[in-house]
């Protein structure tokens, strides 16, 4: 089947293929901010990670020292302790020996600044000698818990307690105590070193810690002894939840859980060391806050560049997009202009019919295609009967009228896509017949010769009354050796013809030249 000459995607500058530029352009520039983001988000992500890590070991590091220095503390003390325990099991606590224990005592105390005193308890826990120069007079420590503990048990190994004022002067102070044996075993009385625990204030401040930091000392169990910052109603109190779950989970080791939420809602990161010697646990808490405080800074720089980056990439992007619609518009408005000026150029004006130019043009692919597929290309030739009477009669405007109303009939009559109308020039038109023989374009010769008629256009200058057409048909399977001029040639011989035999007829010449047929009626 012949391809129509009026196709759009085989006119020059039809629909062009393109690539959807403007959906390529959005999901590239969404990709680039994803990709951008999600590097931003591993690099933040890494480098937290970092220094999260950097601040479990300077944990571990604070904690180390904590542990020794507390493990020196009570080794001095319980050192001392032990030796005095020796001498006294050996030279018991007389009143004649007493004088020069207080003086022992008070040269022991003076050698360690972290002893706030000694003292030596009978077994009914009454003072009988200190370090400090009056002996106290009241009750005795009978109650106290490191002197029950020593009463009941029967070990000799020293002895830390909950932390507790002393009633010499009122001081906080740690116990450290150990139990007194007579020469049978019998519990003769409890020789105590009260540890200052100012002395570990000092030293938790001698650390540069953040200001939500935190540094403590306690009892295995849990027991706190002493703190930073200070705060006198947590003494002698189990340690906050965040401290308990790391006796439960480690004990006798050392170690730090993640950043979570203290008992205060501060965020912090805990490490915790267990003191080989003593039940003791040395803990330290580093706030969040000043953990990242770096990262925080990093972050909100590296967001902001990519911030920046993106807010780039999306505004060259939207100016990409708005410039791609642009070209889109401005390509469509000439598509439509270069259609405009292919439909003037090819077409006539007063009756849209097909001008001579594109008859030309569609004549010269025919006839290729003819010859290429052996098939019959017909042309018929039609002119207004007496048409200048009817614009002498009637005026040229109601002439163009005329022609249009036959243009109309040409366009009617002409079913097929492939079928071509032409206005030829003046008050003649021609129908292009692609793949169709002499008998198909009499046939339709024909019906627009009685189309006309039956419009009834009254001519009063015509014989007939009303306006008529001649029309001459010629048919021929063309090859490389005819021409088109000679088509038309035919052709216009054939319309003579019509001409000839009195006009409102059709007339068709054979390849041979005769006259094979000739169509008239309705006079
Ligand atoms: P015939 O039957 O032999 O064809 O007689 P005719 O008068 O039609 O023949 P002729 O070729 O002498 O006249 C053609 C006329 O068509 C001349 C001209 O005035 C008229 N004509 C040509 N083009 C136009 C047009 O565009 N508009 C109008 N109104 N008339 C036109
Ligand atoms: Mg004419
Ligand atoms: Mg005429």
């Amino acid at each position: 089947m012949p391809i129509p000459i009026h196709d759009p995607n085989h006119a020059p500058g039809g629909a062009l293929k393109r690539l959807p530029l403007l959906k390529a352009a959005v999901a590239f520039i969404a990709a680039v901010c994803l990709c951008l983001c999600g590097l931003l988000f591993l690099q933040l992500e890494q480098s937290r990670r970092h220094d999260v890590e950097s601040a479990r070991i300077a944990s571990a590091n604070l904690t180390r020292a904590m542990a020794q220095q507390a493990q020196d503390t009570f080794l001095q003390a319980d050192l001392v302790l032990a030796s005095l325990a020796d001498w006294i099991q050996d030279d018991g606590f007389g009143p004649s020996t007493r004088p020069r224990l207080h003086q022992i005592f008070a040269r022991r105390v003076q050698s360690l600044e972290q002893l706030h005193g000694l003292f030596l308890f009978d077994k009914n826990g009454h003072w009988v000698v200190t370090s400090f120069e009056r002996l106290h007079r009241g009750p005795g420590v009978a109650d106290r818990d490191y002197f029950k503990f020593h009463q009941q048990n029967a070990s000799l190994i020293a002895h830390v307690g909950p932390a507790v004022p002393s009633r010499q002067n009122g001081e906080w102070i740690i116990p450290v105590s150990r139990r007194l044996n007579d020469p049978k075993g019998n519990f003769q009385g409890v020789l105590l070193a009260g540890i200052k625990m100012s002395y570990f204030d000092q030293f938790f401040k001698s650390f540069n810690i953040d200001d939500q930091g935190e540094m403590a000392l306690a009892l295995s169990d849990g027991t706190l002894l002493a703190r930073r910052p200070f705060d006198e109603a947590q003494i002698g109190r189990p340690l906050a939840d965040e401290y308990v779950y790391e006796h439960q989970h480690a004990s006798m080791g050392a170690g730090d859980t993640d950043l979570r939420p203290s008992s205060d809602g501060i965020v912090r990161l805990h490490g915790h060391r267990h003191l080989q010697a003593y039940p003791l646990v040395v803990t330290a808490a580093m706030s969040e806050q000043a953990i990242l405080a770096g990262w925080y800074d990093r972050a909100f720089q590296s967001s902001l560049i990519v911030a920046l980056v993106v807010l780039g990439v999306c505004l060259f992007g939207w100016v990409f997009v708005r410039q791609v619609r642009n070209s889109e518009r401005i390509e469509a408005d000439l598509r439509k202009a270069q259609e405009a000026l292919e439909l003037i150029a090819t077409h006539d004006s007063l009756t849209g019919l097909a001008n001579r130019r594109l008859f030309e043009r569609a004549l010269d692919i025919e006839f290729g295609r003819g010859a290429r597929q052996r098939s019959s290309l017909s042309l018929i030739m039609l002119d207004i009967d007496f048409f200048k009477r009817y614009n002498d009669t009637y005026g040229h405007v109601a002439g163009d009228h005329c022609l249009a109303e036959v243009a109309k009939v040409l366009k009617a009559c002409c079913h097929r896509k492939a079928d071509l109308a032409v206005r030829y020039g003046g008050e003649e038109f021609a129908v292009l017949l692609p793949d169709t023989n002499l008998h198909g374009a009499m046939a339709l010769a024909e019906q627009i010769r009685r189309s006309v008629i039956d419009k009834h256009i009254t001519h009063s200058a015509s014989p007939s009354g009303y306006l008529t057409v001649s029309l001459g048909c010629y048919a021929f399977v063309p090859s490389s050796l005819d021409s088109t001029e000679v088509f038309i040639q035919r052709t216009d011989a054939a319309l003579y013809q019509a001409k000839h035999s009195g006009r409102n007829c059709v007339a068709a010449l054979s390849r041979e030249g005769a006259f094979d047929a000739l169509e008239r009626s309705d006079r």
